[in-house]
């Protein structure tokens, strides 16, 4: 249920209208034939979002959480399970053809990095121009010219027009990637990690590329990275992506000064050292694993294998936090014995040397609740959970999975309005009658 509160102050962002109207987005892998019936890969995991005209979005999340797929969704080249992708009222979803290519060429693609996606046999006046060339644009002549323009544009000289890929250092490289983008004119831009490979000071001077085109040029640009400051940096709107869904969606500003949602804060205050955009008071919060395998994801909210500020069980309500941290601190580990050790025989993990300084899990058991005063009933499963862990740890995981079931494990959240501007998180906890995320 999305709670009604109407969004009151504004920065001119929210009365922008949409670009794109993204409607419940599904991408799943269907691989199964391959391997035996398993479900398919929910890489998006039902995705709703406008992008709105003239902003810069930024995207973030954990490396495989279904950015990338996200992004080339929008331009055509993955192809959507369900849901709609909303442009001036047609769906993207369903065009192929001249109508498909005709959207691709409003929509330009900046790949991470610029050595990978450069062919380096072909001239920077090649490259720049192969999108010209696909479209048919023009005669040769004012192909060429535009070239010309467009290394005008990003900073590169006529020189260059002759030059390959790698004679250039990685910054000049990835202007040679933004002319590209630009050849035909787009109106949207997609950024995939467009300055991770760069050093510092040639990211600066990259972004500040990218924004003077964006003035210049009214672009709408889709700034996908995983690097957090950066995007505190260049987006006016932030969405953060865990295992194929958006867990919180707002003003930057709003999103890193008080973040909602319990993923985004695990993200900033994951960031180190002083340059930390996390409010102090927020501290470091170490998160538990690995996200879940999008094939098999968690059934109530997608981050409840990891989150710091899972509601505790109804069962044991008078479970302390720590108590309830080491419960979900052992299952994690249990999971990630279990995901390890499939597929590699005993006998081949010791001849390879795997696994054979690693803690049993009776240690690691006594070592977590060590100290703790668990109600003997819990106790008491725990206690049946270890026993179990040494020869089946399916059958352990199972044992605490349904005794320690918490609100998180069961209900996939709604979204939430959280403040006036309009921004959104996902997160059972801002149901009335729990703590908020930030009161734990
Ligand atoms: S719903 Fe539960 S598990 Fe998910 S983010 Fe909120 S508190 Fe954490």
């Amino acid at each position: 249920m999305t709670q009604a509160i109407e969004p009151q102050e504004t920065d001119g962002q929210e009365s922008r209208a949409p670009l794109l109207e993204i409607r419940n987005l599904q991408i799943q892998y269907d691989d199964s034939s391959l391997i035996g019936g398993d479900p398919p890969v929910r890489a998006v995991d039902g995705v709703s979002l406008d992008i709105r005209r003239g902003e810069t979005l930024g995207l973030v999340g954990e490396s495989g959480c279904g950015k990338t797929t996200f992004s080339r969704a929008l331009v055509g080249l993955e192809s959507a399970t369900s849901g709609e992708i909303l442009v001036d009222g047609t769906d993207l979803t369903e065009l192929e053809g001249p109508a498909l290519r005709e959207w691709q060429r409003r929509v330009g693609m900046v790949f991470q990095d610029p050595q990978e996606s450069l062919n380096d046999r072909m001239t920077v006046g090649e490259i720049i121009s192969e999108p010209l060339d696909a479209h048919d644009w023009q005669d040769q002549e004012e192909r060429e010219d535009r070239v010309f323009e467009l290394l005008d544009r990003v900073g590169l000289q006529e020189e260059h027009f002759y030059r390959y890929p790698h004679q250039f250092s990685g910054g000049q490289r990835q202007r040679v990637g933004i002319a590209r983008a630009l050849a035909l004119e787009p109106e949207f831009l997609i950024l995939d990690e467009p300055v991770s490979a760069l050093d510092v000071s040639v990211q600066a001077r990259v972004i500040n590329l990218l924004e003077e085109l964006q003035a210049d040029l009214g672009l709408t640009l889709l700034f996908v990275a995983h690097d957090l400051s950066l995007v505190r940096h260049v987006a006016d709107r932030v969405a953060v992506m865990y295992l194929g869904n958006l867990l919180e969606v707002g003003r930057t500003d709003r999103l890193f000064d008080a973040p909602a949602n319990p993923y985004t804060r695990s993200l900033l205050s994951a960031i180190p050292g002083s340059a930390s955009p996390a409010p102090d008071e927020l501290g470091e919060i170490t998160l538990r694993g690995t996200p879940p395998n999008p094939r098999y994801p968690p059934s109530g909210c997608p981050f409840a294998t990891r989150c710091p500020a899972k509601i505790p069980p109804e069962k044991y309500p008078d479970l302390s936090a720590e108590e309830f941290d080491a419960i979900e601190t052992f299952r994690a580990i249990l999971r990630e014995r279990a995901r390890s050790s499939s597929g590699v025989s005993a006998s081949l993990k010791r001849r390879l040397g795997i696994g054979t300084s690693v803690r049993t899990v009776d240690e690691i058991a006594t070592e977590l609740f060590a100290g703790l005063d668990l109600p003997p009933e819990a106790n008491e499963v725990i206690e049946d959970a270890r026993t179990s862990a040494r020869s089946d740890p399916a059958a352990a995981l199972e044992l605490l999975r349904t005794e320690f079931a918490s609100v998180c494990d069961r209900d996939p959240p709604a979204e939430y309005v959280v403040d006036d501007t309009g921004r959104t998180s996902r997160c059972l906890r801002h149901r009335e009658e729990y703590d908020d995320p930030d009161e734990i």
